[in-house]
């Protein structure tokens, strides 16, 4: 590692490796679609290699991967020549790189007054050509090595926002697009939490996902993909009579053609403003629902373009100004197992602090089992972190290459880290449990921490470190122990004033006086969530009734399915939960009985509901628990199954939907007067 620190300091032997190395990554990442280091470490070597092949020009490798665009096209696919190349285009890390840029940009035009330039997020995601012939799309392709391609038509007609046929009327005779094929971060983790639980091996990154969703023989498995298109710019374009002065004006005819285009696209004039779009992009990043990687600034002007012309790689007149990578390497240091409040042991991973997605991280987790036995991880390893958005920082991968010699691997425990009962692997699920249940410390502060939130009994003034406390002092055992908690005893706590201890007392007190289906709720039983809670408490109207129901009636209920009556019967089977309960009504939690609904008989029952936009006397969360009181199903988008749309201020696209589908669609205040009349009527 030593000779890489300088690039002077890079003799011709450790350059031909670092060619070599980049090659090795760049083949992984690009044919085999499994990168083995992360962005962030291939920019760093890439940067090095550049600085010197500045310095010795007559020395660059013809196979050096600064003269070339990707990797080779895989076999088994159509090859496509593109007959405009398809480039990449060259970084900038800073404001300073990018006020070089712009320098070099007005000295080689010899112009001084600001120049104008087409700013765009730079999507994360798999570069494509498709070809339109009198507005049909005919060929879809890859960017390959960016002269050669390979032809994915089929499968990009998959892509739901790709249209097959253009809009207007005056489509070009010809047009071949570009643009980036990527997956949303939702898409992206809904599709690795499947594959996690089914055992299969999830995707490193949105970008890995889309790259190998998108080279699939079988174009079905490519249709079950969440792809989304979003093009920003043009190899050839034939219209006759029609001709485009710059960039900006040619992604507006895009736009009415109906390919998509990234709406937060703006053109700017001057290096300040381009520095003032990164910023603003900055941050919004994680709030996207997309990785982006940076800002691509384009000379607007065609003209311009024309006379900067490109280089081997990359035209002249673009640059990509990255942002801070969300992959990172780090020293695994340790993997400690954390107990949740159904027994989940989940492994997490103490790392060397790193700068990562915006925020030092220094812990991670590693999801399950299956995924350490994936990982194979080893103490000391090298491993990827990611951290995007608000999803929570993540191993995703190791780099075996940099394991020290005889490094010790890490086993996932037999036993309960907390109470040293044995860990058992669900049957359905890929997660282990500790099978200690209520003997296990973890399990009860993760209970009591439930039951006491605020959807639950909503006991304030009981935050995490306090239920912490409270158990590994013995002070409590069980949430029905709350209730016998009094300000003497809690006085005696280490940091606890007198005045907080008489204050949560009264809180636990007013906890008392409950409804039945946040008590459901607090309970905890796994897969009841707040909704069924509520709905098992509509159906059963009390707690005996609910005790005893069977597994038929149970399925009888909303939204129960057999897993969720399986659990709910499990639980209540349980004599320390039954225990628990019959504490907790001994001292005195209570709600008023609710007359056991017939769902039929119910004024909602079988119309789905949906609610968008602002409400301003109630919120949506308030509209939604009354309409489920109503009997009606609540669903998150309009369907043609839909009912009845309820739209305040601000409905977008579930709005129209409901109009195109012909759904009655409501105001609030017609709402709230057809509320009164069911409510009133009961
Ligand atoms: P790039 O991804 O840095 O930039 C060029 C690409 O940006 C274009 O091909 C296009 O796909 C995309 N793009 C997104 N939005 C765009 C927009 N609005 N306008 C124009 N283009 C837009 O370059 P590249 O040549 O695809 O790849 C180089 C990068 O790939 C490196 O920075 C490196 O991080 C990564 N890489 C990683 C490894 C690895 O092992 N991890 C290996 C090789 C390359």
């Amino acid at each position: 590692m030593a000779a890489r620190d300088g690039a002077a300091a890079l003799d011709q032997a450790a350059y031909t490796a670092l060619v070599a190395e980049l090659n090795d990554y760049a083949y992984r990442y690009y044919v085999l679609d499994q990168p083995s280091v992360p962005d962030a470490e291939y920019d760093r070597l890439y940067r090095q290699l550049i600085r010197y092949e500045a310095a010795a020009p007559e020395r660059v490798a013809s196979n050096s991967p600064s003269q070339r665009v990707g990797d080779r096209p895989l076999d088994g696919f159509i090859q496509v020549d593109h007959r405009t190349p398809m480039l990449s285009l060259d970084n900038a890390f800073s404001d300073d790189d990018l006020g070089e840029f712009v320098g070099r940009l007005e000295e080689r035009l010899k112009r001084t007054e600001p120049l104008r330039f087409a700013c765009e997020p730079k999507l994360d995601g798999v570069a494509v050509s498709i070809l339109y012939r009198r507005g049909e799309l005919v060929r879809a392709a890859t960017r390959g090595d960016g002269s050669r391609g390979e032809e994915i038509t089929q499968n990009v007609k998959t892509i739901k926002n790709i249209p097959l046929r253009l809009a207007a009327d005056s489509a070009p005779e010809l047009l071949e697009v570009r643009g980036e094929i990527y997956m949303s971060r939702s898409g992206f983790e809904a599709f690795n939490r499947r594959a996690r639980d089914s055992g299969d091996k999830p995707f490193v990154n949105p970008r890995n996902a889309a790259a190998g969703s998108l080279r699939q023989l079988d174009s079905r498995i490519t249709a079950s993909r969440p792809l989304l298109f979003c093009c920003y710019s043009v190899g050839e374009i034939e219209a006759a009579g029609r001709s485009w002065m710059n960039h900006s004006e040619l992604l507006a005819s895009l736009a009415e053609w109906g390919l998509p285009i990234n709406p937060l696209s703006e053109t700017v004039e001057g290096v300040a403003a381009c520095n003032d779009y990164y910023q603003r992009l900055a941050a919004q990043r994680d709030g996207l629902g997309y990785d982006i990687d940076g800002i691509v600034y384009k000379v607007d002007s065609f003209e311009l373009q024309r006379r900067l012309g490109s280089v081997a790689r990359a035209p002249r007149w673009a640059i990509a100004r990255k942002f801070p990578a969300q992959e990172e390497l780090t020293e695994l240091l340790d993997v400690e197992y954390q107990v949740g409040r159904t027994g989940a042991v989940t492994p997490v991973a103490r790392l060397a602090p790193v700068f990562v997605g915006g925020v030092t991280v220094s812990n991670a987790t590693l999801h399950n089992r299956d995924e350490m036995v994936r990982l194979d991880l080893h103490h000391g390893d090298t491993v990827i972190v990611r951290r995007a958005g608000d999803v929570i920082p993540q191993v995703v991968g190791v780099v075996a290459e940099r394991r020290r010699e005889a490094a010790e691997p890490f086993a996932f425990p037999q036993r309960c880290p907390v109470c040293q009962s044995p860990v058992e692997r669900d049957a359905e699920q890929a997660v282990s449990r500790c099978s200690g249940g209520l003997f296990c410390a973890a399990q009860v502060k993760q209970a009591i921490k439930h039951f006491v939130s605020r959807k639950a009994m909503d006991i304030d003034g009981l935050g995490d470190k306090l239920v912490d406390q409270l158990v590994d002092s013995e002070v409590i055992f069980s949430v029905a122990d709350l209730y016998d908690l009094t300000a003497e005893r809690l006085v005696e706590l280490e940091r606890m004033g007198a005045k907080s201890a008489d204050n949560l007392v009264a809180a636990i007190a007013a906890s008392r006086t409950t409804t039945l289906a946040k008590f459901v709720y607090a309970l905890g039983v796994r897969e009841v969530g707040e909704a069924t809670a509520a709905a098992l408490a509509r159906a059963f109207g009390d707690l005996p009734a609910l005790l005893s129901a069977s597994l038929d009636e149970l399925l009888e209920v909303d939204d129960v399915g057999p897993v969720v009556a399986a659990r709910v019967r499990e639980f209540f089977a349980n004599p320390d939960n039954v225990a628990i309960i019959e504490a907790l009504q001994g001292a005195g939690v209570s709600w008023p009985a609710l007359a056991a609904a017939d769902p039929a008989a119910q004024p909602l029952h079988g119309q789905t509901w949906v609610v968008t936009g602002t409400l301003a006397e109630m919120g949506r969360s308030e509209a939604k628990e009354r309409l489920q009181a109503l009997g009606a199903k609540v669903a998150g988008s309009v369907s043609a199954k839909g009912h009845c749309l309820v739209a305040g201020p601000g409905a977008g696209s579930k709005l129209s939907k409901a109009e195109a589908l012909g759904i009655e669609v409501i105001d609030e205040a017609t709402f709230v007067q057809r509320l009164a009349g069911w409510e009133g009527a009961r």
